[in-house]
């Protein structure tokens, strides 16, 4: 049948024509930020990001933004939609940058005015009613506050949850929570929980989808799951509260049935406060939850996973698991056909194995690279490692004349022994 070939062809060449989307999971340290790529288009979902001495989420959100929009220059620095799930810090805060450096179009947030990062939301909030405000219709940005109560049976979506449609391409977003009215049974505790009145996003682009709850701990998960069960299947799961042992649950990965999961925290070995290594992420009950559900493979793999606060062994992964604090920046493509691409991985630098600086063989010009280290502090470890023999520890190189716990703290996280 000569039409139904040409047909056939005709369909091909359009799917084929179709470029993917892109899924950017950003190394920001603990915390989270994903840009979406379209053809015409992006999502960013979160801006967040550690601030310590070793770690500066915002600087590496900006860094990974400006090649992100050099590349894609057709783009023109424009964010079309740009969602903040929850107002803590580790979700907010490059997110003033964001807004004053790229044209903004549409904004997300579930409302609230207080957390940890409420100073970049509420800015941002407040900007978006000024706009609106004067006489100009211009320079208005589209803005939907999120409210659970509000969503229906299939989603929320609007022009402005959902403001790209690229020629032959149209990604659908839905929301399926945000800040709570009602308490829906939760207790007080859990009610006034921040991380429980996160806004839920799912992103379809034509079969490839994924979903991300945020930071939504499993007393709202539960209602998610009671209320949308049948809505949450996706391909690609940003797992929940960066893999904290409260942020996923069996019955939210059965309804999704992923075949990838990423989860973005910081690297453990950046021990300090309000880091991966202080909350224990990810946890190992839901790195092996994911490994009995998650049904794509990545080659073995050892990674280190939390067991509590500041307790890390190695575990060995084989499933589509994979994590920012192990892999560095993270992207996908995802077809219109709903094949996914094998994922590239973007290093961060000073986490490469390679780049860390050995106490024990390192040359005196190497360890001047470390901060706080300068030609007599060099000479005086090589000294001490010449006398002694090697370093096994911290307390070793804090024998070492002129290391204090001040330069402790600079260097702990850049030296191996
Ligand atoms: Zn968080």
């Amino acid at each position: 049948m000569k039409f139904f070939k040409v047909l056939t062809l005709f369909i091909a060449f359009h799917i084929h024509a179709q470029d993917p989307m892109g899924v950017h999971f950003i190394d920001v340290g603990q915390g989270s930020a994903t840009l979406l790529e379209f053809p015409c288009g992006t999502i960013l979902i979160d801006a967040g990001g550690e601030n310590n001495s070793v770690v500066d989420g915002k600087e590496r959100l900006k860094s990974y933004l400006q090649d992100f929009f050099k590349r894609r220059s057709d783009l023109n620095k424009t964010i079309d939609l740009f969602v903040l799930t929850h107002a803590h810090i580790d979700h907010t805060y490059g997110a003033q940058y964001v807004f004053d450096n790229y044209t903004v179009k549409n904004v997300i947030t579930n409302g609230r005015t207080f957390g940890s990062g409420k100073k970049n939301q509420n800015a941002i909030q407040d900007a978006i009613k000024e706009l609106a405000a004067n006489s100009d219709p211009d320079d208005d940005i589209g803005y939907y506050e999120a409210i659970a109560d509000d969503i229906d049976d299939t989603g929320e979506t609007s022009i402005v949850i959902d403001p790209i449609e690229c020629a032959n391409a149209d990604p659908q977003v839905h929301l399926f929570w945000g800040r709570m009215l009602d308490r829906q049974g939760l207790n007080n505790t859990e009610y006034t929980n921040g991380n429980n009145q996160s806004v839920v996003v799912k992103v379809t682009y034509g079969e490839s989808s994924i979903l991300i709850t945020g930071d939504l701990e499993e007393d709202a998960i539960d209602l998610l799951v009671e209320h949308y069960e049948s809505e949450l299947d996706v391909d690609l799961y940003v797992v929940g509260h960066h893999a904290s042992r409260n942020g996923t649950t069996i019955e939210l990965v059965e309804a999704m049935t992923p075949e990838i999961a990423v989860m973005s925290f910081g690297d453990p070995r950046v021990t300090q406060s309000w880091t991966a290594w202080a909350y224990g992420h990810p946890n190992v009950d839901v790195v092996e939850i994911l490994q009995a559900h998650v049904t794509g493979t990545r080659p073995e793999k050892e990674v280190w996973v939390g067991d509590g606060a500041k307790k890390f062994y190695p575990i060995e992964v084989d499933k589509a698991i994979y994590g920012t604090g192990w892999d560095g920046s993270i992207s996908f493509e995802a077809g219109f056909d709903g094949t996914w691409s094998a994922p590239v991985f973007k290093p961060t630098k000073f986490l490469t194995g390679s780049s860390l600086i050995n106490v024990n063989n390192a040359t005196q010009a190497e360890l001047e690279t470390l901060p706080g280290i300068g030609p007599t502090k060099a000479k005086a470890i090589i000294a001490h490692r010449l006398a002694n023999g090697e370093f096994a520890s911290e307390s070793d190189l804090l024998s070492v004349s002129g290391i204090g716990p001040s330069t402790m703290s600079q260097i702990r996280d850049l030296i191996e022994y």
